[in-house]
């Protein structure tokens, strides 16, 4: 269905993202923890730190479907991608977090603009007037000029 927003796609993705960062800093408080062990403490919290890239990046990826039309595809590419990396370093963001992401990423991608600001976009100038008329006009609206002439 068109939107004049991917609003859904946003909000799942954005909810995702914070929890692959949850699930990041779980694996970075334990690695803090297991400290006591030095070699192994400090691989946990290295793979938690990686949780965290994902997360930051499904979050990148979430503004950009939130920012302009034409970003909605590769922030939707991002959510998608990372949110399946949640596996290594973020415990899948509590499963949620995937599920979530792998949901608005594919909303994302799916997305199409809306007819209205897709005749926006392609607006074009009458050439006998000068007004803003749809692309696909055969007769000017405003001083009634015929393209088809
Ligand atoms: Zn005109």
């Amino acid at each position: 269905m068109a939107e004049d927003k991917p609003t859904a796609a946003f909000a799942l993705s954005l909810v995702a993202g914070i929890f692959i960062i949850i699930g990041a800093l779980i694996y970075i408080v334990a690695g803090a923890i297991l400290s006591i062990v030095p070699i192994f403490g400090a691989a946990v919290m290295i793979y938690g730190i990686l949780g965290l890239i994902w997360g930051i990046l499904v979050l990148i990826g979430a503004y950009m479907i939130n920012s302009s039309p034409d970003k909605v595809k590769t922030g939707g590419i991002l959510v998608l991608i990372f949110s399946i990396l949640s596996i290594f370093g973020a415990a899948a963001g509590l499963i949620i977090g995937m599920i979530l992401g792998i949901v608005g990423g594919a909303l994302a991608i799916a997305w199409k603009p809306s007819k209205p600001s897709f005749y926006e976009k392609r607006d074009r100038i009458c050439p006998s007037c000068g007004r803003t008329i749809p692309f696909d006009a055969k007769i000017c609206p405003y001083c009634g000029k015929n393209f088809e002439e």
